[in-house]
């Protein structure tokens, strides 16, 4: 019931009219409890007083002052009036553009608190920005105090806000619940709820504000942490009886396999094993740089599945890469009489009714796909493994969606994006990590060179050489088509130049987002089939897609791309035992970051370096990455300052978790209540991403 009257519209407080409510929807402010959430990004003291003797280089001043005096400037339109004050300490004059009107509302001899920023110029002591109040008012709505300041957006004033905010807080107090369970008011001596927001909006002092936000940081991550121990305790909770992973099939793919495999891909795969074997479910991510060989590994755990007799599933987030996994598992798997089948979104009705009948039944035994895999009449027979390739490119929703489809399945998450360690404490907090950090036996480093777009015959000249030896290129570009807009190569333009001018002795393909799938499988299947030499295309080709004999990577105004999808893409060659090269074109008119970041290609070739790196060119930007990647959404809680509040809330949660085995149970109210509904001021603290 409570949690209702905070959902009521605000449109429900005096002076959120129509255009008020539009500007509030913009800043995603729907609801009475939005708006209180809609915290003050800073304060303005209008408590102690700064004289006007400070006003000097932009200062705040604080005072009380008398009018002196009036005086009009400049001609026409550009008349002004000139407004003299003067304080215990000093005298000083506010210009009043288009405000004329002030002369009579401030006459000679009235005394006014007046807030502003003062500067020095032309002699005179001046503000042109301020705020005043007569100084005789019983009740002061604006000095006195500490005030808050929002963020605006449309129509907003901060005076309609402070007053929205000011009576949602006076009217729905009521329903102003505290979200923490008890034991720990007491443990951090916490103020409560009311008492908090009360003083994030209007703080009576810095103490009591201090106060308030410690308690809603660590309210806001406690709820987060919750989020995150809920879903992993689904995971683990349901108990199975533990049992022997068999490895018969697995052998028989090692001997199949004309390589060894490297020891961290054989630690993973140990522990992957253990946690199969165990009474609860997996729930593991494995990091490991490009081409680290992380497929296989997931081909392997696939296997012990398989030959249970029951399904698995493998998840990756283009249909590229999709089609790909399912061509390689094909080949590797299908004579250990495993069988596979490829699921898109882009297969006809008949084939996808037979497929998902055939699924149904378990004459599938291990499902290769993009999210299609996922989507709601796809049923298993037994799903026993959940695998998700890529797994960054797939926010939190999908990945539960997945889990949805056998009874607790074990999830095994893949990437090649090393997660930050804030990262790995939140978003991820519940899954174990393993990596995989040695690379195959007998690769060689990736050769990285930097020339400038106007060198660029030198870089052909070399791939014409080593098309010559019988190898492959790719040429990769920011854009599919011409832009009038910018100035950059493009994928089509330069795949007819390329053909027709450049290497007309060579056969080229081309594929971008706007191929048609069809088109672009044949082009991959022509590729990997060395009947073309060079493949055109855009960053689509930076996930996954695996071609041994493809040595030369060209990427045409590298500065246009990021460091991790530049990471990527030079990922594409170096896969086989040649000697592989990597060409960083680019721009003259070159921004300082782009430069940094050519230049840590050109130094780096560890993908974990790589990130780091990444993260701090784009500096306390992480946090926005953070945010943009959909993982969180904070909204006074700040993950680079406030890390050790969300360890403290994170232990408390699973504290509560573990040693409070009753709390699900009836009589334990207070949590239940936590964990049976969000509550009002922390739903979607976890977007889809
Ligand atoms: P990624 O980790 O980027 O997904 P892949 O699984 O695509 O890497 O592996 C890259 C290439 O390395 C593949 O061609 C794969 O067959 C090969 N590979 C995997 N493991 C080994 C190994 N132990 N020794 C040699 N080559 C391997
Ligand atoms: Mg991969």
């Amino acid at each position: 019931m409570f949690i209702r009257e905070l959902k009521q519209p605000v449109s429900r407080l005096k002076g959120i009219g129509e255009a008020a409510v539009k500007s509030l929807a913009s800043m995603e402010i729907y609801s009475v409890s939005d708006l209180l959430l809609h915290y003050p990004f800073r304060y303005e003291d209008r408590k102690k007083p700064v004289p006007l003797v400070y006003g000097r280089n932009d200062a705040v001043i604080n005072t009380k002052a008398v009018i002196t005096g009036h005086e009009f400037f400049g001609w026409g339109s550009k008349k002004a009036l000139k407004v003299f004050i003067q304080d215990d300490t000093d005298s000083a004059v506010l210009l009043c553009f288009g405000r004329s009107f002030l002369k009579d509302k401030l006459p000679v001899g009235k005394e006014i608190n007046i807030f502003g920023t003062f500067q020095f110029k032309f002699g005179e002591l001046q503000s042109s920005s301020f705020d005043f109040e007569d100084a005789e008012l019983e009740e002061s709505a604006l000095f006195g105090k500490i005030l808050p300041v929002y963020h605006l957006a449309g129509s907003l004033t901060q005076k309609n806000l402070r007053k929205a905010v000011s009576q949602a807080l006076r009217e729905y107090a009521i329903s102003i619940n505290d979200e923490l369970n008890i034991p720990l008011y007491k443990k951090y001596h916490f103020i409560s709820k009311e008492t908090a927001l009360n003083a994030v909006h209007f703080p009576s002092s810095e103490e009591d504000l201090q106060k308030a936000r410690t308690m809603l940081i660590y309210e806001e991550f406690f709820h987060l942490q919750l989020v995150i121990g809920r879903r992993s305790l689904k995971q683990h909770s349901f108990e199975r009886t533990s049992r022997i992973i068999p490895t018969a099939l697995q052998s028989k793919l090692r001997e199949k396999l004309p390589f060894e495999l490297t020891a961290d891909q054989d630690s993973v795969l140990q522990e992957i094993r253990i946690d199969m074997e165990s009474s609860s479910a997996m729930c593991r991510l494995v990091q490991g740089d490009v081409g680290s060989g992380k497929t296989l590994v997931a081909f392997m755990a696939a296997l012990s599945v398989i030959e249970q007799g029951r399904q698995a599933a493998l998840m990756a987030p283009t249909e590229l890469l999709a089609r790909q996994h399912a061509e390689n598992g094909a080949r590797l798997l299908s004579d250990l009489g495993v069988r596979i089948a490829f699921l898109t979104g882009n297969i006809n009705a008949e084939n996808r009714k037979h497929l998902l009948e055939e699924l149904k039944e378990g004459h599938i035994d291990l499902m290769v796909g993009t999210h299609a895999l996922f989507t709601e009449d796809v049923e298993y027979k037994d799903l026993a493994l959940a695998i998700v390739d890529e797994q960054h490119r797939f926010g939190v929703k999908q990945r539960v969606a997945l889990l949805s489809k056998g009874s607790h399945p074990d999830l095994l998450l893949m990437t090649a994006t090393p997660i930050p360690r804030t990262l790995a404490l939140t978003a991820f907090g519940d899954l174990d990590v393993s990596t995989i950090k040695t690379m195959p036996a007998g690769r060689k480093v990736i050769e990285t060179h930097l020339a400038r777009i106007g060198n660029e015959q030198k870089v052909y000249d070399f791939v014409r050489n080593e098309l010559a030896k019988g190898r492959q290129a790719y040429f990769v570009y920011p854009l599919i088509q011409q832009s009038e807009k910018i100035d950059l190569k493009d994928a089509e333009s330069m795949f007819n130049h390329l053909e027709s001018e450049i290497f007309p002795e060579y056969k080229l393909g081309m594929i971008h987002s706007k191929v048609d799938e069809d088109l672009k499988e044949h082009t991959m299947k022509a590729f990997i089939a060395k009947e073309l030499n060079i493949l055109v295309a855009t960053s689509v080709v930076e996930v996954g897609v695996d071609v041994a004999n493809a040595t030369i990577m060209v990427i045409e105004h590298a500065e246009r791309f990021g460091l991790s999808a530049l990471h990527q893409l030079r990922g594409r060659v170096g896969r086989g035992t040649e000697q592989s090269y990597n060409f960083l074109l680019y721009s003259p008119e070159l921004t300082e970051e782009g430069k940094k970041r050519i230049m840590v290609m050109k130094e780096s070739s560890d993908g974990f370096v790589i990130s780091e790196e990444d993260l701090k060119l784009r500096g306390p930007g992480e946090l926005t990455g953070v945010r943009q990647s959909g993982f969180l959404r904070l909204r006074i809680a700040d993950l680079s300052h406030n890390l050790d509040v969300m360890l403290q809330a994170r232990d408390d949660v699973r504290e509560l978790l573990g040693t409070d085995p009753g709390f699900l149970q009836p009589e334990n109210r207070n949590l239940r209540e936590l964990f049976s509904k969000t509550p009002p001021f922390s739903d979607d603290l976890l977007a889809s991403g």
